[in-house]
């Protein structure tokens, strides 16, 4: 999935006729400073972290500026920082608008009715997981007639729009769906659709392109989207590599056992922080390669968790001895293994040569590697 920036969606915006406030995306405080005293942008401004996770508003991502110095500062103190794990690169720099109302609109794939849904809520500004579902308006749509006039209407009463403002959401509405048909998107979301006056006028974009339709899209091809440098390089190598917030590595094999390593994990305390799924490989290179991979994610610990059968317990283990005595002493971590099925006994054998025993019981290994990751094994 592709995730735009707010930059880059407001640019989405105008090419559908989306009302969104003047601004410039730039890199650093110096052109933040300059596009402020070219008057491309208005004072007073805001300016906002270009970051794809949200929350910005509260955890100080969007400040104001009302003097170019005051704009120099704000871009300074934001670029070059860490937002909820991620380097900020860009900043937008908007004019700053006088906000009567915030609302919610959006547009996103509803996977068990298979259709878009519609959704529209006069509590905007808001985390919508945080909004009462009573208060959200949701339609599903049609695709074959699209967005159609009694469903906009409907989001004008459910939003408590009327007369020009009714007038303006109802174009809005119209763009806003073109965008998320055309664009092969999966989300297209305003939240706060700010009530300006008599005029609505998106504050935020979020955007997210459906990866199935990249082939119709080579225009985002280029775009980053929200891996980790260590999950580019695992997907360049075709390997099913995850990072998460832990100091617990992970590797097994195929998504269920894989998944449910991580809840017994977290049944006993511990906090996996990449996991590694093997899926069905039975090439012992292809193991090294991942095993790597997790190395370079500085686990404190690792839980091998294989079930033999396609992927091989001796595949696995071979493959796994051959690379950690590659790995330098500095980096080496504990490893907890337990390996069962397909050609176990050859595969513990070669593990056991290696200085590693598999633990054959789920709970007792997963307690082991919880107790070694906290340093108290
Ligand atoms: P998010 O917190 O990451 O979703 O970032 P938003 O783009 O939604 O901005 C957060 C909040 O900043 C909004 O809900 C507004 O309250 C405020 N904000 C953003 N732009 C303006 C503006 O032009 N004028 C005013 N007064 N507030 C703004
Ligand atoms: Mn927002």
């Amino acid at each position: 999935m592709v995730k735009l920036t707010e930059g880059r969606g407001k640019e989405l915006f105008r090419k559908y006729g989306i009302p969104v406030p003047n601004g410039v995306t730039v890199a650093s405080a110096e052109e933040a400073e300059a596009v402020v005293r070219s008057a491309k942008v208005p004072l007073p401004c805001v300016v906002k972290a270009q970051v794809l996770v949200g929350g910005r508003g509260k955890g100080g991502a969007v400040r104001f500026a009302s003097t170019p110095e005051e704009a120099r500062a704000a871009a300074a103190a934001i670029l070059g920082s860490e937002f909820q794990g991620e380097k900020v690169r860009e900043v937008l720099l908007e004019e700053k608008v006088a906000i009567a109302r915030e609302l919610y609109v959006s547009f996103a794939l509803d996977r068990t009715a298979r259709l878009p849904m519609l959704m529209a809520s006069a509590k905007g500004g808001v985390e919508i997981e945080s909004v009462d579902d009573a208060q959200i308006d949701r339609q599903l749509i049609d695709p074959f007639p699209g967005l159609v006039a009694y469903e906009r209407r409907r989001a004008a009463k459910a939003l408590g729009l009327s007369g020009p403002l009714a007038a303006d959401l109802d174009r809005l509405l119209a763009g806003l769906y073109r965008l998320f048909d055309r664009e092969d998107a999966e989300l297209v979301e305003i939240n706060p659709l700010a009530v300006v006056g008599e005029k609505l006028l998106a504050l935020d974009a979020k955007v997210s392109i459906e990866d199935d339709a990249s082939f119709r899209h080579p225009e985002y091809a280029t775009i980053r989207d929200d891996r980790t440098p260590l999950e580019e390089i695992a997907r360049e190598k075709e390997i099913a590599f995850v990072q998460l917030d832990g100091n617990i590595g992970v590797i097994a094999n195929g998504a269920g056992l894989t998944m449910a390593t991580l809840d017994v994990l977290k049944e006993f305390g511990g906090a996996p922080g990449v996991f590694l799924d093997l899926g069905g490989t039975d090439d012992p290179k292809k193991v090294s390669e991942a095993f790597l991979l997790m190395a370079k994610a500085k686990p404190r610990a690792v839980f091998l968790n294989i079930f033999g059968g396609v992927t091989k317990c001796d595949t696995v283990a071979s493959g796994l001895v051959a690379a950690m005595g590659t790995v330098p002493a500095s980096e080496r971590f504990p490893l907890v293994a337990r390996i069962r099925g397909n050609n176990e006994a050859e595969g513990i054998a070669i593990l056991r040569a290696a200085g590693i025993t598999s633990v054959p019981d789920l709970r007792a290994s997963a307690q082991a590697v919880v107790a070694a990751a906290k340093g108290t094994a």
